[in-house]
């Protein structure tokens, strides 16, 4: 990255010539803690775990005084709202530009001539209509599944490694249906020819209509109901993104078919993440996911009380903010959770592959 830092000056400088002024306020302006949002990051306060995915116990990326900058005391990267799309998009500045400006709702930068008009700063609603089942919160269940279905399952070394590594027997991981994916390029493509980019734009797989979010192998965890695969959680193997998600689409409870198919007052493992609920079905106890506290929805509670609640934190400072939050939403309504206590800057994986190894 050092090495090229002085082209890559010199192409922004070149870019940033060619795009109104204003604009280019408009978006340095931008709040970065939005941004980084949009983005999938999860900002707590000013602070979050770093993209670059160093970050352990505490989070080392921070959000500038001035709010509309951002650094990393970890790796030291820093830059505006603009780097950061560039940063966890793989963008270049041009690209960068306009997707913030799509997604602000901002006069397009590149346009020549007469004055563009820079509108509103805050981000246009992202999803239309609740009710419209192809855009919004619900994501596109026609469109994942098509894709989870022309994927295959792991074989490759890299994604049998990961599983082993995570303590996820194969059979597990075949019968929730995840699948690898191996060359994005052609994913894309063929997910363009068949539904159109824009459709795959609004589905939160693309953000600027000519690629992936992600790029190289990785493997797919989808999250189904009613045998459709209402969303995906895609774990990055190559590069330096880790964890993907469909952009603007809320994340649901992972395997909450679970819930379906189990008998009131049974234990109901609540997991931090999928690794770990894979990790437990493993085991034959019962599992959901949760991906991360700040993904909690109030409206789950109602749909877990009737169980009894094992919460399962990672033992780090992520694990306690999740411990924090499932207690205030259980006991807020009378109802208790027990918690696994898991050894510091360990999750149920780490336990369980070390059995796995003994
Ligand atoms: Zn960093």
């Amino acid at each position: 990255m050092m090495t090229s830092a002085g082209k890559l000056d010199r192409d922004r400088q070149v870019a940033r010539r060619r795009i109104d002024g204003t604009i280019l306020d408009a978006l340095r302006n931008l709040p970065t803690a939005d941004v980084a949002l949009a983005l999938g990051i999860k900002v707590r306060g000013n602070k979050a775990m770093c993209f670059n995915g160093h970050d352990r116990q505490s989070p080392s990326f921070t959000i500038g005084k001035n709010k509309i900058s951002w650094k990393c005391y970890g790796c030291g990267e820093y830059g505006d709202s603009i780097a950061l799309v560039e940063k966890i998009l793989g963008f270049d500045f041009k690209a960068a530009c306009d997707w913030l400006c799509d997604r602000y709702g901002i006069g397009t930068p590149y346009a020549r001539g007469k004055s563009r008009r820079v509108s509103a700063q805050k981000p246009p609603p992202i999803h239309s209509s609740a009710s419209d089942t192809n855009s919004g919160t619900l994501g596109d269940p026609e469109i994942y599944s098509w894709l989870v279905s022309r994927c295959g399952p792991v074989t490759d070394p890299r994604g049998l490694a990961y599983l082993k590594s995570h303590g996820i027997p194969q059979s597990i991981a075949a019968a929730f249906g995840v699948v690898e994916l191996r060359n994005t390029t052609r994913a894309y493509a063929s997910l363009k020819s068949n539904w159109g980019a824009d459709r795959i734009k609004k589905c939160g797989l693309s953000s600027n209509g000519r690629s992936l979010l992600w790029r190289g192998y990785c493997l797919i965890f989808p999250f189904k109901t009613d045998s459709q695969v209402t969303y995906l959680q895609i774990r990055c193997l190559e590069g330096n993104m880790k964890f993907v998600g469909p952009i603007g689409i809320e994340k649901p409870i992972y395997n909450s078919e679970r819930l379906n198919k189990m008998p009131r007052n049974q234990p109901l493992h609540i997991c931090e993440g999928i690794p770990d609920t894979l990790v437990l079905e493993g085991r034959g106890l019962a599992a959901i996911g949760i991906l991360g506290a700040n993904s909690f929805r109030r409206e789950w509670v109602d749909v877990l009380i009737p169980f009894d609640l094992v919460g399962v934190p990672d033992g780090d400072d992520g694990g306690k903010r999740f411990r924090q939050c499932l207690t205030k939403e259980f006991h807020a309504r009378s109802k208790s959770i027990r918690f696994v206590v898991l050894p510091d800057g360990e999750d149920a994986c780490d336990v369980v592959s070390k059995v796995n190894d003994a």
